[in-house]
């Protein structure tokens, strides 16, 4: 066993008692990155250099006493959207490939404050737009499970490097089920926390009203523990909410007795895969015989959720991206006739397919004429998704259900029907609109070998109870999920092209 099979509490535990040093931890890190980058493409940039500077500063401080927290020396990949002050910060994006922000993130200095080690950033689709992690301008990533698989999005490279022990722990971001949705494909546990726990400072926006940083890891513990490590109130985010407490780890309780746990009939009927249907009510069965109260109902307004989520987030995404235009950092066209067609040919050669569709859509319902018709529509409809929620939390403490309709499809499937692909962000994408937490957790492996995860939504502020729900079933299902051994050891050929 080598040390990135430790999850992060276990190596932090470790590191703390003398036994390993962060230095330690961060080179072996590094070997399994050299080791499986050539298959998977999990990362975009790694930094060998920084992570050891890092590495050493944070021993000593772990040696003074001055660095006490659980997660300090432990190496953390970052999805390429958050900012890192002088490494490169892309979005997975052709317009950003030479950005280096002049500042970091806040959850990322959080995470760096706790004694976290920044290794790398990680693949992702461009900007965050798709489920895949095929919209990356720089190649695509695969599933450890299987190589001929997608890991799912946007948050694919944080999930797949996680999955494949290339590191124990990474941050993510959530605007429609982009940390829920691959840590279900890649059979990791992610989290999407309530709206206004982490900072967006620095995290490049995309639905702003919508997007959430989060921790991925390998198991409910190392999730709660990042949270608690990233989750702060932030002056430099006007939509922060200052919470009453910022523990999470005290709900790492193997208990569920008298909790409430609705399962909505609407998230199981067509459209399901029938596999991943019953691994999920097997689980509910589970929470069920260890005292957990199971509430079957209806939540209503499921198939409205989809078209509010992609005009609001589009919208919203027409907006943010109009500062990329090739004046002040990023790329810019070669050959041009004037200003207007500077800003033309940058952002025509700039961004890909699908930027470019989420631009067109959100300018055209923000247009006048047809504002009212679509945008403020998807507002409403945002509002009474928001109402649904509220009376399913009146009689329940939690809600199960599946984090996708299927396990993770091959590469090249979703592509080429992008509406089936928006399809399937059916039950991640109404946590968003409502602003909820939201726990992704792997069950079971289906007959293909591929995991299936499911989901647990929390009414807002209430993470604890989805946290103390997720790790009972965990222990429940018998502790850690394994890892894709063998898909791994496999040698496979070169699997991407940087295109830029
Ligand atoms: N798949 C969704 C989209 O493309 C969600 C993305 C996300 O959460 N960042 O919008």
């Amino acid at each position: 066993m080598g040390l990135m099979d430790l999850t992060a509490l276990e190596l932090g535990k470790k590191i703390k008692a003398g036994e390993l040093t962060a230095m330690d931890a961060v080179e072996a890190a590094l070997a399994s990155i050299e080791e499986k980058e050539e298959r998977l493409h999990s990362f975009l940039t790694v930094d060998p250099k920084g992570a050891l500077e890092q590495a050493k500063a944070v021993q000593k401080r772990i040696e003074t006493g001055e660095l006490k927290g659980p997660l300090a020396g432990v190496p953390v990949a970052v999805k390429d959207n958050l900012c890192t002050r002088g490494m490169l910060t892309t979005c997975a994006s052709r317009i950003l490939y030479n950005f280096k922000p002049p500042y970091t993130a806040e959850a990322v200095a959080n995470l760096q404050r706790a004694g976290g080690i920044v290794i790398g950033k990680t693949n992702m689709d461009e900007f965050a737009m798709g489920s895949t992690t095929e919209t990356s301008a720089f190649g695509i990533t695969r599933n450890p499970w299987n190589l001929e698989h997608v890991p799912g999005g946007s948050s694919g490279g944080s999930c797949a490097a996680v999955a494949a022990r290339e590191c124990p722990l990474s941050l993510g971001s959530d605007t429609g089920g982009s940390i829920r949705q691959p840590s279900s494909y890649c059979g990791v546990t992610g989290l999407k926390p309530t709206y206004g726990t982490v900072s967006r400072y620095g995290l490049v926006a995309y639905g702003s009203s919508l997007d959430q940083v989060g921790p991925i890891a390998r198991d409910v513990s190392d999730c709660a523990a990042l949270l608690e490590a990233i989750a702060s109130y932030d002056r430099k985010d006007s939509t922060s909410v200052q919470r009453a407490e910022y523990d999470f780890t005290s709900a790492l309780q193997e208990d569920v007795a008298g909790l409430r746990i609705g399962i909505p009939k609407d998230y199981f009927g067509e459209g399901l895969d029938a596999q991943v249907r019953n691994a999920i009510l097997g689980a509910a069965k589970l929470l069920e015989k260890r005292g957990a109260i199971l509430k079957e109902f209806d939540l209503g307004l499921v198939p409205y959720a989809i078209p509010a989520y992609y005009i609001i987030s589009s919208a919203e995404a027409s907006s943010n991206l109009a500062r990329f235009d090739g004046i002040k950092y990023g790329y810019r066209a070669g050959e041009y006739e004037g200003l207007h067609s500077m800003y033309k040919r940058s952002r025509s050669q700039g961004f890909g397919a699908e930027v470019k569709r989420r631009i067109m859509l959100g300018s055209f319902v923000l247009s006048s004429g047809y504002y009212e018709a679509y945008y403020i529509k998807a507002l409403k409809v945002k509002a009474l998704i928001k109402e649904a929620f509220d009376r399913a939390f009146d009689h329940c403490d939690v809600i199960l259900a599946p984090a996708a309709p299927s396990t993770a499809p091959k590469i090249g499937a979703s592509l080429k029907d992008p509406l089936k692909m928006y399809l399937s962000d059916i039950y991640t994408v109404a946590a968003n609109l409502a602003g909820l937490p939201g726990l992704s957790l792997p069950c079971k492996l289906d007959d293909k070998g591929l995991p299936i995860g499911l989901q647990l939504l929390g009414n807002c502020f209430q993470e604890k109870k989805i946290i103390r729900a997720g790790y009972t079933l965990e222990q429940a299902l018998g502790g850690h999920f394994p890892a894709p051994k063998e898909v791994l050891k496999e040698t496979g050929g070169k699997c991407h092209e940087q295109t830029v």
